[in-house]
């Protein structure tokens, strides 16, 4: 196995996730998937491990330390070799923290942060809106100051955890009349009076993860729920894209890694023409192809992680679309061929592989679609050069 120089303690962290994922997750994701029920015998295993803290602060009940996004990366991959969508359980709220974690006040912080380092509350983040996926400064979800509350009338879709979590940390306009410039992220708690669920979603993967509506009629928010200033809204939205995305790519590389072993173990027993299948060139340069492109999306995901920790005062924008685009294609088209290892068998919903393929194709839509990976990747890549260029002749001057 290549060493990626992880410390005593990631190794820890990663054994821990890893033997949750192989106890109590692998026997069961199989009936979480067909049911769509939400897995909180498996939150309560993950909360008694202590896996929640791994990404919240060591002031705020957490055991982080420097290296917040590296943990979430290795805990989100252990589980989603077993089973991507019970994997999120653990993800979604990891993101729904992020906004507090990385812009919430002091105070914020010893209120919310505690509960779900503890795992006893799962947090949730909601930006979508129907008419708002990528195009995210088009939402209409709003929040009006009234004395010492805010006001919020709007509808969120498709937010993970909905329903389920307790914390929601929502991006709402406060001044619709500024565009991003007038957005804000207020915390929104479960229970409060106006805020409702809407329907629960029959999806196509990661079936064990609630995706639910939200509904803001009326609803009145503590203004001490406000994260920030007014209008910051969009940058902490995009700094805790930032942070989050290597979680998605390490679910993609967990889900990859799943299906390859699944698909190496079938291709040795399965026989034709007399051999195994893995003795055909045509098989293991497939399964050799799958091995490589886990393996490059690994890399590239661990050191992002080790970026994102490492360089706090800089945005890591580009290496967290480079994670999130690269592992989320490689998971597809790995757990495509997993499918095609498996022939017909692969096919039918009796064998595990299926669902690895159901699991993966999510790691190219949320969290900013593949396409959006790429506007970022190459608007970054195109401006810096253009600066370049433009340093380069001034200092010709
Ligand atoms: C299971 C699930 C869970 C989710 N969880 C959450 C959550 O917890 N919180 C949350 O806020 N949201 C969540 N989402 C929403 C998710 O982030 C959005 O679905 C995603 O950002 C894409 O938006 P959209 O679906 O409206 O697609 P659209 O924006 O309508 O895009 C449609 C197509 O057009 C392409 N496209 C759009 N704009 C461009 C462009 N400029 N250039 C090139 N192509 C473009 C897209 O790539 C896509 O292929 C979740 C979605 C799903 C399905």
């Amino acid at each position: 196995m290549l060493d990626y120089f992880l410390t005593d303690e990631q190794c820890a962290i990663r054994d821990l996730a890893r033997s949750i994922a192989d106890n109590e997750v692998r026997p069961v994701a199989a009936e979480y998937d067909r049911t769509g029920e939400f897995p909180w015998p498996i939150v309560r295993k993950l909360a008694e491990a202590d896996l929640f803290s791994v990404f919240v602060d060591d002031a705020y009940g957490g055991v982080a330390g420097d290296s917040r996004t590296m943990n979430m990366v290795l805990v989100t991959e252990e589980l989603s070799k077993a089973c991507g969508g019970i994997a999120l359980a653990f993800a979604g709220s990891a993101l729904g923290a992020l906004p507090i974690i990385l812009g919430g006040s002091d105070e914020q912080k010893r209120r919310f942060l505690p509960a779900v380092a503890s795992g006893q509350r799962l947090a949730a983040f909601a930006l979508t809106e129907p008419q708002a996926g990528s195009d995210a400064a088009g939402i209409r979800t709003a929040a009006v100051r009234d004395g010492d509350h805010y006001v919020l009338n709007g509808t969120k879709i498709w937010i993970t955890g909905g329903g389920e979590a307790e914390v929601y940390t929502v991006v709402v306009m406060t001044n619709p009349a500024k565009g991003p410039r007038g957005s804000s992220v207020i915390i929104v708690e479960k229970d409060t009076p106006g805020f409702t669920f809407g329907k629960k979603e029959d999806k196509m993967g990661i079936r064990a993860s609630a995706t639910r509506e939200l509904i803001f009629e009326d609803c009145r928010v503590p203004a001490e729920n406000l994260i920030g200033r007014e209008g910051t809204g969009f940058i902490t939205a995009m700094r805790t894209f930032d942070a989050s995305r290597p979680g998605v790519a390490a679910q993609a590389v967990g889900i990859a890694q799943g299906a390859l072993d699944l698909a190496v173990d079938y291709a040795i027993t399965r026989r034709q023409f007399g051999s195994p299948v893995s003795s055909f060139q045509g098989l293991r340069f497939v399964l050799a192809d799958m091995a490589m492109r886990v393996e490059a999306a690994r890399a590239l995901v661990y050191a992002t992680a080790r970026y994102v920790d490492s360089n706090p005062r800089e945005r890591p924008t580009i290496y967290s679309a480079m994670s999130k685009c690269f592992a989320g294609d490689m998971a597809m088209q790995v757990t495509t061929d997993a499918v095609q290892v498996f022939g017909g068998y692969g096919y039918m919903r009796d064998y595990p592989i299926e669902k690895y393929m159901r699991d993966a194709k999510i790691t190219q839509i949320y969290e900013g679609t593949n396409q959006i990976q790429r506007e970022e990747i190459s608007k970054i890549l195109i401006g810096e050069h253009v600066a370049g260029h433009a340093r380069a002749a001034h200092e010709r001057l």
